[in-house]
């Protein structure tokens, strides 16, 4: 990362200070937003000519994520580049980091999206961090299926690579279910996962400047349901302060250890250990702004993606204030559909309800489980939002949740 600030707006030689993002998804769309906001132009890298990112942004660049032309395109274009997902090749960013100033760095997104090398990372911060990953195997060959110890039965098998909203996850309750699983899943390298008990799950997301500076988001509550996002609770009280702090604590000492530029976002189960808090332990980390943080946009004086854009040019990171307590509802394609047959959702009554603020990505085909928007409530108090969000809730035909 260059030592001087790239400022937005209009540069010597009369062009805009411009901003790259490879990949072209809700996060790079937001990530836009809050690029053109203040005042960088942005030029999106996808192959898909819709993407929610390429849509909103000044350039589209549709070629693949290792296309020469394509990339040489992107460097020619911008004075940074970042990404918005962690399955980018990792070559294409080393590629860009050559020339342009890139964050995250491609070997943080190597290790992210490596279930294996995260582990490992998790595994070493854990001295440091008091907080370590779920009991776990690798699998990379067959004779590894034979050595797992009884203790992590029943498990989780995960691919290592290309993983996302429980996709790539199978559970198995015994060795024959574990062997069958890893040959349905096509015998690619796997981490097999005591399944934990969970009592809760949080988040914490974290930016980190070139020079060390880190600020954070207070954590924040995550509900899923079938592996995906559904609800975070952004609240007064959603986690037990002293909880909080090492979350935080441990988050800083990952970001740290990898000496990281940009947005990370770490995802903590909560488990009984027969405290009245429980215990914390690592489940994942994203080198990106993450879903569990979009309420920050509406709750937030600066939003995780302002964040992305500082730490990529260099501009100070204040500490973000939030002003409001907040939460926010995944729109999955589901509700796009009743009884079999297509349905707009009740978006009249929603949008009277107050402190709503909807967010779609500009998604045509909604398919279920597919993230199509969010919905952000906010409120002076955790139990104005509560309130609000579960009327919200109930008019879409979200389930409830605790
Ligand atoms: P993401 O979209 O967050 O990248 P992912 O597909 O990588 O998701 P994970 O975060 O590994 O998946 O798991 C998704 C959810 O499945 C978790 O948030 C948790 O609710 C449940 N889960 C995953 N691993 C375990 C485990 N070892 N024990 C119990 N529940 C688990
Ligand atoms: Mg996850």
């Amino acid at each position: 990362m260059s030592a001087t600030p790239i400022l937005p707006g209009p540069m010597a030689g009369g062009r805009m200070a411009t901003l790259g993002v490879l990949g072209g998804g809700q996060l790079g769309r937001m990530f836009v937003h809050a690029a053109q906001a203040l005042g960088y132009q942005t030029a999106v890298l996808d192959p898909d000519p819709v993407s929610p990112a390429g849509r909103a942004s000044d350039v589209h660049i549709a070629t693949a994520y290792d296309d020469e032309q394509g990339l040489a395109q992107l460097m020619q274009r911008c004075e940074a580049i970042t990404t918005e997902f962690e399955n980018v090749p990792a070559g294409a960013l080393a590629t860009l980091a050559a020339q342009r100033p890139v964050a995250p760095g491609a070997q943080t997104v190597a290790i992210a999206q490596d279930r294996i090398a995260e582990r490992a990372h998790f595994a070493a911060c854990a001295p440091l961090a008091g907080v370590g990953p779920a009991p776990y195997a690798v699998i990379t060959e067959a004779v590894d299926l034979a050595r797992v110890p009884d203790t992590l039965l029943p498990g989780i098998l995960k691919t290592a690579r290309l993983g996302y909203d429980g996709k790539g996850q199978v559970p198995v309750d015994d060795r024959a279910a574990l062997v069958s699983a890893w040959e349905r899943l096509g015998r690619v390298p796997c981490v097999l996962e005591q399944r934990l008990a969970l009592r809760d799950e949080l988040s914490v997301i974290l930016a980190r400047a070139a020079d060390g500076t880190t600020v954070h988001f207070e954590p924040q509550r995550n509900v899923h349901r079938r592996g995906i996002l559904a609800v975070t609770e952004a609240c007064p009280d959603a986690v037990p302060a002293a909880l909080a702090q090492r979350a935080v604590e441990a988050t800083r000492i990952v970001a740290e250890q990898l000496q990281y530029v940009g947005v990370l976002c770490v995802e903590y189960f909560v488990i009984d250990d027969g405290s009245a808090d429980g215990r914390l332990v690592v489940n994942e980390m994203a080198p990106r702004p993450h879903n569990s943080g979009h309420y920050t946009i509406d709750a937030c004086d600066v939003s995780q993606f302002e964040l992305q854009v500082r730490t990529l040019t260099g501009l100070p990171l204040p500490a973000p204030r939030q002003h409001s307590a907040a939460i926010m509802l995944n729109l999955l394609g589901d509700l796009w559909w009743r009884d079999g047959q297509p349905c707009t959702p009740d978006w009249t009554g929603v949008l009277a309800l107050p402190g709503v603020h909807l967010h779609l990505y500009g998604k045509l085909d909604a398919r279920p489980g597919r993230k199509m928007g969010h919905l952000t409530v906010t409120a002076p108090t955790a139990a104005q939002a509560q309130t609000t969000a579960r009327a919200a809730a109930q008019r879409l035909g979200i389930a409830p949740w605790r």
